[in-house]
């Protein structure tokens, strides 16, 4: 989401008449789009700010602006402490950037710090997608849970869906234009409700696979508790939609699912994931885990292993538990704090299980033919590398005489699978 509030951003300053540059200490106008959902993200934006002090101090006009996550719950904040920022613009503010900007160059330093409780409407014909052919588009905004340890619902605001038609017509009009991969993003992608039609992210998911040169369609991220009953039908039925669940779990202990919030057990969990196998058995699962959560004991945190290990994740993100200003379980203070070596010792037992977990996937994927979207050069010389529709990165090497470029969609059989990704050739 903050990737693409930074290409809203940059449509908006392009429309404008600023130009990019790919130096930052070149740039007239420089702007921090900011992550806050953990405190090493946050300690990031303000020594990237202090990286950028005597610039701007060197030339008088040169313009600072921190946007994001930060900015929203900060902003006021860094503007008293950091008097070489000129302005802070919250999640809610995107569509004032060209407005901070104009204000800030002529010397004017400004907070804009509104968030909407209204359904979102976004200027999306501006945006500077980085790819031609690959495209994030928000179907909802903000959060009502309010997990313990998150911040988001602070920082992004109340949920709000934006309407369907609006969706179909930005969707509608990427595929025109070429996107043929387009990924819906939310921070509970699947709790929408269109404000019009009460259409939920099924009726919207179908609704947008019959868009003529859609190939494949995405979700970020969605939440347990809103998986509805004939959500697996749908992905069974839509061969359109990525065979790839990003379905976060947190932690496979109740006794931490309900200190979290999470507002689902664990075996309910296991039931999802055995109901959407059953309707499309191709559709592989991811999701986060929380470690070191406040109270989490070695038998809650090996209930987690058990999760990991029986569910048999594709790809898995393990972090630290941070305490995050304004959220409850900040609050608690010390009561239950995992002490960090203990749960740094964790989250490597952690890693260590799922990246034996992924290399025997992977390995079992050999022999496979998949279809990749080539996205570009890989990182080994000579060879391209893409994604497969359940989102495997896939490297390759054309074969003499049969071109492939970024965009493109290659069969390729499976060679080799390796820890993080698979190796191949065109079938
Ligand atoms: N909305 C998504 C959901 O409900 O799962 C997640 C959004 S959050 C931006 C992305 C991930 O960051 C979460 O799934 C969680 O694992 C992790 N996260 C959020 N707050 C955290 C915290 N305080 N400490 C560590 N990890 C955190
Ligand atoms: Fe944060 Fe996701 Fe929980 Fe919302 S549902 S509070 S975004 S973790």
């Amino acid at each position: 989401m903050n990737v693409l509030d930074g290409q809203r951003m940059a449509g908006l300053l392009e429309s404008q008449g600023l130009s990019r540059t790919e130096d930052p200490f070149e740039s007239d106008v420089l702007l921090l789009n900011t992550c806050d959902v953990r405190e090493k993200a946050e300690g990031k934006v303000y020594s990237e700010l202090g990286r950028f002090s005597d610039w701007k101090r060197e030339k008088p006009g040169r313009v600072i602006g921190v946007t994001g996550c930060v900015a929203q719950r900060a902003g006021l904040r860094i503007l008293d402490r950091l008097p070489y920022v000129d302005f802070v613009l919250g999640t809610g503010s995107v569509e004032k950037v060209p407005e901070a900007v104009e204000r800030a160059l002529e010397g004017r330093r400004g907070a804009f710090l509104d968030l909407d409780r209204d359904s979102p409407v976004y200027q999306f014909r501006s945006i500077a997608r980085e790819s031609p052919f690959q495209a994030f588009v928000t179907v909802i905004e903000g959060c009502d849970q309010f997990c313990t340890f998150c911040v988001v619902p602070f920082t992004r605001g109340r949920e709000r869906s934006r309407r369907s038609a609006e969706v179909e017509a930005e969707c509608r009009e990427l595929a025109a234009k070429g996107f043929s991969e387009i990924t819906l993003l939310g921070q509970t992608v699947n709790a929408y409700r269109c404000p019009e039609s009460g259409a939920d992210l099924s009726a919207l998911l179908e609704r947008l696979c019959a868009i003529e040169g859609m190939r494949r369609l995405r979700f970020i991220t969605s939440h347990p508790a809103f998986v509805t009953p004939g959500f697996g039908d749908v992905l069974g039925r839509q061969p359109k939609i990525g065979r790839y669940f990003h379905l976060p779990a947190q932690s496979g202990s109740d006794r931490v699912l309900s200190r979290m919030k999470r507002r689902y057990t664990a075996a309910r969990y296991r039931e999802i994931v055995a109901d959407v196998r059953s309707r499309a058995a191709d559709v592989v699962f991811s999701s986060d885990f929380i470690v070191g959560f406040p109270g989490e004991t070695e038998e809650d945190f090996r209930e987690t292993l058990r999760l990991v290990e029986e569910v048999g994740f594709a790809t898995m993100f393990g972090f630290l538990y941070s305490p995050r200003p304004g959220t409850a379980a900040a609050r608690w203070g010390e009561e239950g704090e995992v002490p960090q070596e203990v749960a740094r010792e964790r989250l490597s037992r952690l890693l260590d299980l799922q990246r034996a977990i992924q290399s025997r996937t992977n390995r079992g994927l050999e022999g496979s033919v998949l279809d990749v979207l080539v996205e570009g050069d890989s990182k080994f010389g000579g060879t391209l590398s893409g994604r497969t529709s359940c989102n495997r990165i896939v490297h390759f090497r054309p074969r003499p005489g049969r071109p492939v470029r970024a965009g493109d969609y290659v069969r390729i059989r499976i060679d080799r699978g390796l820890d993080n990704s698979l190796a191949g050739t065109p079938a």
